[in-house]
């Protein structure tokens, strides 16, 4: 009698450089090979739009590699840990095995899961797969998480060298009855009325092989110029890796190795990776990045009353600034945002028009493909001023000088806000708020909330 070995897929929908795969191919059983569709568990945060028709493409791109290499991709719904007992019984599986995620609901889930298993009697074990530096292992001299980038990295880079990437298994070999699974098309995660994903369909392929080739053909034709490009948001020459390491299409040690590879000088590039590892370590340590202000002086911050249609005007792109209205077109449309533009709409939204970051890091989580429990409130914690190793609140983005800096053949805003062209014969919007005085009265709002705080 065989007793199968599961496999839970979370935010690592690849086969390549996967642990908790490799385990159940050493393992030798028959494997299952899960993915859980978790929206009700205490605390996990429901996906975003974006999010949701990601992970379609992508759950069907590892469904079809997982039954080319002889397995089935089991989609079940529900809450992960009553969802994946089942499975467990329903199969005889004797072994368990995922990769580890960091969310502070993420980890309950898991931990619950895996003491209940134990008590049962089965083999369960997790992966380091996601991070280079899982978060527990990099501390202070004293003992305590960072709190500041530069030293973190620093320590990060004297640790020993991240493992090289596993291969592939060639083989994955399901059980004589495999457990029943949903159809990925019933779970409705892409739009259908309207279908507002067309943009999306044109800008990206999800899945692992599209992963692969797009970090190729980074290290080949754009790592050489990243320094010098990276900030251009029209050059199109940063990796676009970001939904990619998101959703586990690609292993951030893949990453690593080849990019250490190639030759090339990448410390700036790798430093980015570092920023995706900073964010993670600060969100195990602040389990509720997404919803409170890091620094707690930032809780007197006098919002005023939310002003909703100056909160929509920002979502759809009709602010009057260009590169405001660029940006959050960008996002609109293809699901993504530069990012010094993420920073430009980030800074506006807060500090010219006055509306706390969290409502801005919503609407993030819903439009955006990448959009990451760490990442997004990690860095719209950045940009209020509110976070860890923040930028200073009174640095107050001016977009206009942005462009000129960045986009000085305004190349981005012509593509995105084709009305701002001096040529186009369209009434560009006026500018709905003044940004000299919106600066001020933002640096004014500041003092009151010193003030208070002190
Ligand atoms: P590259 O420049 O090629 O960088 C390589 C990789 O490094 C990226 O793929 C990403 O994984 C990582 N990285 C780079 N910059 C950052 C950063 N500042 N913080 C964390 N990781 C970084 N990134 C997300 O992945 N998900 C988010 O939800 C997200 N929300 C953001 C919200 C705001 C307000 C801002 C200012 C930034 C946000 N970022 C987020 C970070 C950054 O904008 C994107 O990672 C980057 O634009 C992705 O493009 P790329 O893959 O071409 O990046």
């Amino acid at each position: 009698m065989t007793s199968p070995s599961i496999v839970w897929f979370r935010d690592d929908l690849r086969l390549a450089d996967n642990p908790a795969l490799r385990a159940a191919v050493d393992r030798g059983e028959p494997i299952i090979a899960l993915y859980v569709l978790d929206e009700e568990s205490d605390g996990i945060r429901p996906l975003g739009g974006a999010a949701k028709w990601w992970l379609h493409g992508s759950l069907a791109s590892l469904g079809e590699r997982v039954s080319e290499r002889g397995g089935t991709l089991i989609l079940r719904r529900g809450p992960a840990g009553r969802v994946a007992r089942e499975v467990v019984s329903e199969s005889g599986a004797g072994a368990v095995f995922w990769n580890r995620r960091y969310g502070g609901a993420e980890r309950g889930v898991d931990a619950e899961l895996k003491v209940g298993l134990r008590d049962d009697g089965l083999s369960v074990e997790s992966f380091a797969a996601s991070l280079l530096f899982e978060p527990w292992t990099v501390q202070t001299g004293g003992g305590t998480p960072y709190s500041v980038f530069t030293p973190f990295w620093r320590a990060c880079q004297a640790m020993p060298t991240p493992r090289a990437p596993l291969a592939e298994p060639r083989t994955i070999s399901g059980p004589a009855s495999t457990p029943k699974s949903d159809d990925l098309d019933d779970w409705m995660l892409l739009p259908n009325a309207p279908d507002w994903a067309g943009g999306l369909r044109e800008t990206w392929e999800p899945g692992e092989p599209a992963a692969r080739a797009r970090l190729r053909e980074f290290l080949a034709d754009d790592l050489t110029d990243y320094d010098r490009t990276r900030d251009e948001p029209s050059a199109g020459a940063t990796s676009a890796l970001s939904p990619r390491l998101r959703w586990g299409e690609i292993s951030p040690y893949t990453v690593w190795h080849e990019t250490v590879a190639s030759g090339r000088d990448a410390g700036r590039f790798l430093s980015e990776i570092g920023w995706r590892e900073f964010a993670a370590h600060v969100l195990f340590h602040h389990p509720d990045l997404a919803t409170k202000n890091l620094r707690p002086e930032f809780d007197a911050f006098p919002w005023p009353r939310l002003n909703r249609s100056r909160l929509e005007a920002w979502q759809q792109g009709r602010t009057g600034i260009p590169l405001v209205d660029a940006g959050m077109r960008e996002l609109w449309h293809t699901g993504a945002m530069h990012n010094r533009i993420r920073m430009v709409t980030a800074s506006f939204l807060i500090k010219n028009l006055l509306i706390d970051w969290r409502h801005g890091e919503q609407w993030f989580w819903d439009t955006l493909v990448d959009a990451d429990g760490a990442s997004n409130p990690f860095n719209w914690q950045w940009v209020a001023g509110s976070g860890a190793d923040a930028a200073p609140y009174f640095r107050v983005f001016n977009p206009e000088l942005q462009a000129k800096k960045f986009d000085p053949h305004a190349e981005y805003i012509r593509r995105w806000a084709p009305e701002y062209r001096p040529d186009s014969g369209e009434l560009a919007p006026q500018p709905i708020v003044d940004l000299g005085e919106t600066r001020k009265a933002a640096l004014a709002a500041y003092e009151q909330m010193r003030r208070t705080s002190r």
